[in-house]
This record gives structure tokens, sequence and C-alpha cells, in this order.
């Protein structure tokens, strides 16, 4: 009996981790799995894409038709791991400080459009608007993208690792968004809030938030209208 418990609990845990958001496009039904921090997994179409794999198992997921990366860092970028998600066929698009150290990749630059398959993916700058207390800048402005996915008519924004800039308070007509939050490295909790407010996208996810209290966030947007979600991305 005990170790029928125990079975629960370990499936428990495991549905926990990999449970899929579900979200109705005209396209049919989208499912997006947070792995960890960054990284996370949509399926749709029968197709399977990868934003930023590099943070959390990977065991039991399917390769990748498509593969999106934000930025240069181990927590967004880790060459082994793409290559390891590689099927023949995969596209993967990234910055151009990305492409250098990843194989196979297609460079895709701020203010640029690309279409895979029925995904329509914008590439967002992503950047800091001031050096973090330490003097130094962890993202100039150009190096990285985050991402508009459009799929089935339905807008999913993937900020990447950046601070509330002008180009993202100026994004419209975003139905899901995921912002990150951490210091040194982007923003608070607080200062995502703001952003969030002016661009106000339908329902938003906070990600990347290790070392934040997203209930910061949730509370500061309270009142707003938006759809906040919280997940435990670092789900053990
Ligand atoms: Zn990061």
């Amino acid at each position: 009996m005990r170790r029928l418990a125990l079975a629960f609990a370990l499936a428990a845990t495991a549905a926990l981790a990999a449970a899929p958001e579900e979200f109705s496009t005209s396209a049919g039904t989208l499912r997006l799995t947070p792995i960890q921090h960054a990284s996370l997994m949509i399926k749709a179409g029968e197709k399977v894409m990868y934003v930023d794999p590099a943070q959390g198992s990977y065991d039991g997921l399917p390769p990748a038709d498509y593969i999106l990366i934000t930025d240069i860092h181990g927590d967004h970028m880790v060459p082994a791991l793409v290559d390891k998600l590689k099927k023949p066929g995969t596209v993967i698009l990234a910055p151009k400080a990305v492409a250098e150290k990843v194989t196979g990749a297609t460079v895709i630059s701020n203010g640029e459009t690309k279409t895979i398959g029925d995904f329509k993916v914008d590439a967002i700058p992503m950047y800091n608007l001031k050096p973090a207390d330490n003097g130094q800048i962890y993202h100039e402005k150009g190096r990285g993208n985050g991402y508009i996915v459009t799929y089935g008519g339905k807008r999913f924004y993937f900020s990447g690792d950046t601070e509330g800039i002008p180009e993202m308070k100026a994004l419209r007509n975003i139905d899901v968004a995921f912002v990150c939050m951490n210091l040194p490295f982007t923003m608070t909790a607080q200062d995502a809030a703001v952003a969030v407010r002016a661009f106000h996208p339908a329902i938003v996810y906070p990600y990347h938030y290790r070392g934040q209290d997203t209930a910061v966030f949730a509370k500061a947007l309270e009142g707003s209208g938006i759809d906040v979600r919280l997940r435990d991305w670092y789900a053990k």
C-alpha cells in the first residue's frame, strides 16, 4: 500500500513538471510545456518547437522541428543540447552571436520576421537599459532576440533577457506573454509589471524569475484585467 502511494506521488511530481498549458487557436490546440527557467517546449499541429533549450531535463522529450534561441548565455544556449534535440531538417533560428556557436542555425536579427511551417516568428529587441549595480551591462542592445511566435492567429511573446524596454511597451495584440524578471541580469518583478501593464497582454506568465517573488509581480498587476499565471518553473 505504501509502495502504491509512493508510485502515485512520483507520478504526480512528474506530471507537475511536465504539465502543458493549453491554448486554443484557429489551427487547433497549442500545448506549451514549461521545462525550467527560460526553457520551454511547444507542440502544435504535430510539430515540436523548443525555445531556449538549456535548463531542466529533456529525458523522454521529442526531437525538435524548430528551435528558437534568444541569447548566448548558458541559461539560454547549450550547443550540445541543441545537437541532441536536432533531427534532419530541424530549423534553428537565432541571433548572429548565437549562430556563431550553434551549428546549423539561421540568423534572425532584431526586427526581422521568418515563417517556419505554420509558425511566424518575429524577432524583438531585448537588452538592458542601464548597467547593473556592479557596472556590468549583461545584454547589449542588438545581440539577443525576444520573439513573437504566431500560430493559428494567436501571438505568443517570449521576452528573453531584458528590461522593460520601449520596444516591449509598444507591443500590441499579444495573447500570451512570457516575461523575465531577475536581478542583476534583467529587471525586478515590479519593473516587469510596469512594462506588462503598458503592452497589456491577455495572459502573462512570469518565467526566468529565479530569486524573485512572483507574488509581487501578480500583486502589481491586480486590477489590470491581465490574467497572471504563476507556475513553478523550478520544480525539482
Ligand atoms: Zn538569462
